[in-house]
């Protein structure tokens, strides 16, 4: 990076959560400093706090967000599988219950997928992020420090209001640049207000799942299941649960269900819940397990995406990214992936650019947004048939997206070839044109539907 490009320039990031530090990641050596303003205090060690409340629940991370990742923190990866994270292959090693039955066990291993608890992913990608840091940049964290809003005017961001929470004082902390990494809960549409500006236009879809989720540690003397098991819900049958191994010899059972068949949060209640979902094998694997935490639940899942993207969206000085800029439906497990992506179309705009000149972060808003896209179009066409109102309500061109997806869906649990391409682009390491692949689209459509198999399959087929 041209020393040059970084001289004077400051940087504020808002959450220092997974997002932000992917941000910090992105904005090296194209600014002199960066300081990242976090509302809690770091935990020492592995442990859970009160500004990610998701993280006590099952997280993991899809080939394409290890991929970008690896493109920010190189080594990133084999540290968090140092730390404990469990890498599964889709589909060989997460058996999986879809509507027509289970998925064949194809032995391919283009999509590991890292499932770990988020205290240590958070906690390993942090340690990296801050370390990599280099000479051209200087970084510093304000913790127990929250963003109140914007500095600046309708044109251009020029900082943000800081309050310390332990004294309860307020400052101006003044930025040449911005970025919103404040997670679910950002407040940028509301500071938009104070600038004298109207919030961006917002899209929502929202299927009303709840999530209930429990660690447990199997107590079976054979050791632990071979396997991790999802069974999601479908229209018939809208409750589902995932089953999946995280560090420490530990399981995360996430439990879910749509509005009407929200999974209890009642510790009594809730394994008898996994006997209700679609299939029965959660169930009996429960028996050969002991619960180790209390259960945890979380309501708002919607998918809901903000256009700072649009043109004139986006005051200068200013990029929104993360959770902040769209959230998922979690239940697909795109959105640290999705936030992992955004980061890399960020530090290539910006690479490209030469820096965060005039019109390099709306640019680079687009870039995010584009990054977003798949992941968008998966989740919000699968979650359509549970929304209410006008949310419910899809073009032609998405209802017979709809009708092809379902069907190729069904086909991707018994076909190499069309499981191989909706595994490329749900893992968001192919764009979802791999999914109209002429041997793709041959395959889906005339080829006569067939049930997956009866039982979880217990052996891998290599052939
Ligand atoms: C139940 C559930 C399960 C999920 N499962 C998966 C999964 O399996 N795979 C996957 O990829 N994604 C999953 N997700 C999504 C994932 O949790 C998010 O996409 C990810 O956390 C986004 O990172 P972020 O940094 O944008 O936000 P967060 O991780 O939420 O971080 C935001 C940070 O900003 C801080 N903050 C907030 N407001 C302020 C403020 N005003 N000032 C200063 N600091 C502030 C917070 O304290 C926090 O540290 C799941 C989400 C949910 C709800």
């Amino acid at each position: 990076m041209p020393e040059h490009t970084a001289r004077g320039r400051t940087a504020v990031v808002i959450g220092g959560g997974l997002a932000g530090m992917l941000a910090v990641v992105a904005l090296r050596g194209h600014v002199e400093t960066i300081t990242v303003v976090e509302r809690d205090r770091y935990p020492a060690g592995h442990a859970f706090r009160k500004g990610v409340p998701q993280a006590h629940h099952l997280h993991i991370l899809l080939s394409g967000g290890q991929r970008a990742l690896e493109r920010l923190l190189p080594g990133t990866v084999a540290a968090l599988t140092d730390a404990g994270a469990r890498s599964l292959y889709l589909p060989r090693d997460l058996l999986t219950r879809t509507p027509t039955g289970w998925q064949r066990r194809f032995d391919e291993r283009r999509h590991p997928t890292l499932s770990v608890t988020r205290p240590v992913l958070d906690a390993v990608v942090r340690e990296r992020a801050l370390r990599a840091l280099g000479p051209t940049t200087r970084v510093e964290v304000l913790e127990a420090t929250e963003a109140v809003g914007l500095l600046g005017d309708a044109r251009r961001v020029a900082g943000v209001t800081v309050r310390d929470r332990a004294t309860g004082t307020s400052r101006p902390l003044p930025a040449d640049l911005v970025v919103d990494a404040s997670g679910r809960g950002s407040r940028t549409p509301q500071w938009y207000a104070e600038l004298g500006r109207e919030a961006p236009r917002e899209e929502t879809v929202d299927s009303g799942l709840a999530y209930a989720t429990r660690m447990y540690r199997p107590t079976d003397e054979d050791g632990e299941p071979e396997t991790a098991v999802n069974v999601p819900g479908w229209p018939e049958c809208p409750r589902g649960a995932a089953y999946l191994p995280v560090e420490g010899g530990n399981w995360l059972l996430t439990l879910s269900g749509v509005t009407g068949h929200h999974p209890p949060t009642d510790e009594a209640e809730f394994a008898a819940f996994s006997a209700t979902i679609g299939d029965p094998y959660v169930h009996e694997l429960l028996t050969r397990a002991e619960p180790v935490s209390p259960v945890h639940g979380f309501r708002d899942t919607r998918n809901r995406r903000r256009h700072y993207d649009h043109p004139g969206a986006l005051p200068e000085g200013l990029l929104v990214l993360g959770d902040a800029n769209c959230t998922f439906n979690p239940v697909y497990g795109q959105g640290m992936s999705v936030a992992a992506l955004g980061a890399v179309a960020l530090r290539d705009t910006l690479d490209a650019a030469g820096g965060p000149g005039p019109g390099v972060l709306a640019r680079a808003q687009r870039a995010v947004g584009r990054a977003a896209e798949s992941a968008w179009m998966a989740a919000v066409g699968a979650d359509r048939p549970y929304a209410h109102g006008t949310e419910a309500k899809a073009g032609p061109g998405e209802r017979l997206m709809s009708w092809y997806l379902d069907r190729l869906a069904a086909r991707a649990a018994v076909d190499r070839v069309v499981g191989g391409a909706f595994r490329d682009v749900f893992c968001l390491t192919a764009p979802p044109a791999r999914l109209m692949a002429p041997r793709v689209l041959l395959r889906t459509v005339f080829l006569p539907r067939r049930p997956g198999l009866p039982r979880p399959p217990g052996t891998v087929e290599t052939t």
